[in-house]
């Protein structure tokens, strides 16, 4: 029997059972995937992960993965390429690890901190009592199936989580896609940075990433998935045309990986029941323009902890501690959640108060910087956008 099992290895579950164990609670983690192994998904980790990685002592051993610092932001919305440097907060910068390296440090990291981690083993089922989540059944690549007993189930399992679809857990704010994005992995465009190209309906960003890559992505709204995904490397490309230098450069080369895409929905779910809780994608889930789900699986991961240990050690209720999770998690996205939604319809990024503000900027060396350093520290632009500062820029544009 153990305090928790949890089940996915990756950012919201690795980082969850460290901080269980290390708080003392016997954990078992069981993933169906190995590590290092990667994901669907890009990786640019914002302030708020990269301060949780700092924190849990983790930032060395990614930074030393050679993944590059991202300080220079340069972004494009069909008016001319806009340049901050991002400061760096206490030494802190922007990174893009790829995921497998970042999820094999969690996950060692998990281990290290005494957290039992089974890898390739596949959950099938819960083993429930009543109402009351008890464990799961599962298997080993390769092994007969079995059993284990847990106080209480955490389900890290993404988008598709089986508690989710074992017991009730009422969804809310529930909204299909809105846009999609397929992106591959390209040699020799180090010069390139981080780069954003915003323009109706179409979305393009580079990611300088480890081993001197860079992550290009090509996003569009869900109205164009079916036609894109007929001909993802000509739309690919095409998509990419908006930024021509970033085409040019990819013009004779071949992405060193396959293309990969994905649309990501929309939903909070309630994130606890008797015996169980979700903590990243399982709980929360938005489309990733902004780049955000792995910093909010740091956190989220932070919460839910705080909580259990609050409820196990019967400082709190747990059902008590673990509503509180939940209103957390929820007012860190409170207006959050619907202005991301809004912003992956990719409309209005040229409206005219935009393209005055980006003028008045450009002009301004000190707040072209601030700009950018919004863009590395925080994933709601629109505090920025509704800031003091962004107007007066505006202000000294007209
Ligand atoms: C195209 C795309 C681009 C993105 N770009 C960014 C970005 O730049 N920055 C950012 O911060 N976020 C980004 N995200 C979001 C980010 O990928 C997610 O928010 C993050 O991965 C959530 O982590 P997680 O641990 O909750 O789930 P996941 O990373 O999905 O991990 C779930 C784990 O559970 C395991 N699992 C599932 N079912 C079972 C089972 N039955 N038994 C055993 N194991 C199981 C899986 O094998 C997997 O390892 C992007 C997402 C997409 C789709």
């Amino acid at each position: 029997m153990y305090d928790a099992i949890i089940i996915g290895a990756r950012c919201a579950g690795s980082p969850t059972a460290m901080l269980l164990a290390q708080k003392g609670y016997s954990v078992l983690v069981l993933d169906r995937d190995s590590f290092p192994s990667d994901t669907v998904s890009t990786h640019i980790i914002k302030y708020p992960g990269v301060n949780q990685l700092e924190k849990w002592g983790l930032l060395d051993d990614v930074v030393a993965t050679d993944c590059p610092p991202l300080r220079q932001v340069r972004s494009h919305n069909g008016d001319f390429l806009l340049s901050g440097t991002a400061p760096p907060k206490d030494g802190i910068s922007m990174i893009a690890p790829r995921r497998t390296e970042l999820d094999r440090i969690l996950v060692k990291a998990a281990v290290e901190a005494g957290a039992e981690v089974r890898e390739e083993f596949v959950v099938r089922n819960l083993l429930t009592e009543g109402e009351r989540v008890v464990g799961i059944e599962g298997q080993p690549k390769g092994g007969e199936s079995v059993t284990e007993r847990a106080r209480l189930v955490i389900s890290a399992d993404g988008k598709n989580p089986l508690v989710a679809r074992t017991v009730d857990t009422p969804t809310y704010g529930e909204h299909a896609p809105t846009a999609f994005y397929y992106y591959s992995y390209w040699p020799d465009l180090s010069n390139m940075g981080l780069e954003f190209h915003w323009r109706h309906h179409q979305f393009v960003l580079s990611i300088p990433t480890n081993d001197g890559l860079t992550c290009l992505v090509a996003g569009r709204p869900m109205e164009y998935y079916r036609e894109f995904s007929s001909d993802v490397k000509r739309n690919y490309h095409e998509t990419i045309a908006i930024a021509p230098e970033l085409a040019d450069s990819i013009g004779k080369l071949h992405p060193v990986e396959p293309y990969r895409g994905m649309a990501v929905p929309h939903y909070f779910r309630r994130p606890y029941g008797p015996g169980w809780a979700l903590v990243g994608d399982s709980g929360l889930c938005m489309d990733p323009l902004k780049g955000h789900g792995i910093s909010d699986a740091f956190c989220d991961a932070e919460l839910l902890a705080a909580a259990i240990d609050a409820g196990f050690s019967d400082r709190q209720p747990l059902e008590d501690a673990l509503a509180e999770y939940e209103r957390d998690r929820n007012a860190r996205k409170a207006g959050y959640y619907d202005r991301n939604r809004e912003a992956s319809l990719m409309e209005g990024w040229d409206e005219p108060t935009i393209l005055q503000l980006r003028a008045g900027l450009r002009d301004d060396r000190a707040e072209a910087d601030r700009w950018a350093g919004t863009i590395a520290f925080s994933v709601d632009y629109d505090e920025f956008y509704s800031s003091r500062f962004v107007k007066d820029a505006m202000a000294s544009a007209v």
